[in-house]
């Protein structure tokens, strides 16, 4: 046996090149000579050094999505949806300073903005941000940022996000969306007037429920730094193969957006005329609360997500999730099969039954993440769930 060195000398040569990104998990790039470092570390060559710092699947995953996003500086790919919201607050505020957030943000973030940032010393407040006046009466003079979510989870309701980005501009604050609802399909937030866009990747970008990962970036070179070197430090690094997964799930968004769009659109008018259903909730239907803002702020999009409530409280939403078997209830969004969430048990349970009521969230409240299923095998699949509720009046 011919024995070498630990170290292979690389891929084959081949004339021709892979029309697929490599997955590359090395976690550490040998340099030719420390002169060669320097250049590296100086900006004058490109390359890597090591894993956590940055690898070639992050970035290309975080250039596709710059491109989505129209981003005007870099993004960078961090390890999941909430890194992505922590590399925002704790990279950018100091001890000392106040942030606004959305009264109806994800579940985590609300938690940051509850217990995580007062810990810190940052302070905070919950405003409505479909009301830009209630986002203005909440600034003070250290306060940093307003992070919003252009379609709210579970009641979906639209952000008044271009009269919150005038507040933003007036007061000398930073705007913050989240864009992981709506995706740069419905809304560029870097258009109107976001200072840093931020998703969370496992949703509709990755789409199929098998990766954890975050994105975020800045319209400031210094901010999209300042994030960059918290992430790094503390971290929050993707793995290659999430971001090769990630790249390949983006490759199909468009069509899965789409597609999961229009039975979106059809579920929710199906529901709405169903006896057991008191109330339908999807951006483009008429009786839409923020109809004529979401036309707007969506260009026409609808986005993905449908809710709707049930006459009859917990007993009926036992009885239709098991009668909707075949529809996953649990708590992801954005992927190829639809999902159900039902708020009271799960996202919202830490909420009094009378806050989930001031959301207009009752027993009877589901929130629909639509698939690419069949739109007709997906309404009998609900219609199930249906006549086992009715089964038990
Ligand atoms: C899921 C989600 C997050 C958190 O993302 P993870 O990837 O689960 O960490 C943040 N914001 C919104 C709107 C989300 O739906």
């Amino acid at each position: 046996m011919k024995r070498t060195l630990m170290r292979p000398g690389g891929m084959p040569d081949s004339a021709s090149a892979p029309v697929v990104t490599p997955l590359m998990p090395s976690v550490a790039y040998a340099s030719d000579t420390p002169d060669r470092l320097d250049d590296q570390y100086e900006g004058r060559a490109a390359g890597y050094t090591y894993a956590r710092e940055g690898h070639p699947n992050a970035d290309v995953l975080a250039r596709r999505i710059d491109a989505m996003e129209g981003a005007p500086h870099p993004g960078v790919v961090v390890g999941s949806g909430m890194a992505a919201v922590t590399a925002v607050l704790l990279g950018l505020c100091k001890t000392g300073d106040h942030v606004i957030g959305g009264d109806q943000l994800y579940g985590r973030s609300l938690r940051m903005m509850r217990e995580d940032l007062p810990r810190l010393g940052i302070a905070t407040s919950l405003a409505d941000p479909t009301d830009a006046a209630a986002i203005a009466a909440a600034v003070r003079p250290n306060t940093r940022l307003v992070l919003i979510e252009v379609v709210s989870n579970p009641t979906l309701r639209i952000a008044d996000i271009d009269g919150i980005a005038q507040v933003c501009r007036d007061r000398d604050v930073l705007l913050v969306v989240d864009n992981t609802f709506t995706t740069p399909r419905a809304i560029q937030p870097f258009e109107h007037g976001a200072d840093v866009v931020l998703h969370s990747v496992t949703k509709l970008l990755a789409g199929h429920a098998d990766v954890t990962l975050g994105w975020v970036a800045a319209r400031q070179a210094e901010q999209a730094k300042m994030m960059y070197d918290f992430a790094v430090t503390t971290g929050m690094t993707a793995s290659p193969f999430d971001c090769w997964l990630a790249e390949r799930g983006l490759m199909s968004f468009e069509l899965r957006f789409d597609r999961a769009e229009a039975t979106a659109a059809r579920l929710a008018d199906h529901l709405a005329g169903q006896p057991l259903v008191k109330r339908v909730l999807f951006p483009t239907r008429p009786d839409h609360p923020d109809r004529a803002r979401a036309q707007g702020v969506l260009q026409g999009h609808g986005c993905n997500m449908v809710s709707f409530e049930l006459e009859g409280g917990r007993a009926a939403a036992n009885a239709f999730t098991q009668g909707a078997h075949q529809i996953a209830f649990a708590p992801t969004l954005g992927d190829v099969g639809t999902t159900l969430s039902h708020p009271a048990s799960s996202s919202h349970r830490a909420l009094t039954a009378q806050s989930r009521a001031a959301l207009g969230m009752s027993e009877g409240f589901f929130r629909v993440s639509v698939g690419l299923e069949d739109p007709e095998a997906l309404i009998a699949a609900f219609d199930a769930g249906l006549a086992a509720v009715a089964a038990t009046k």
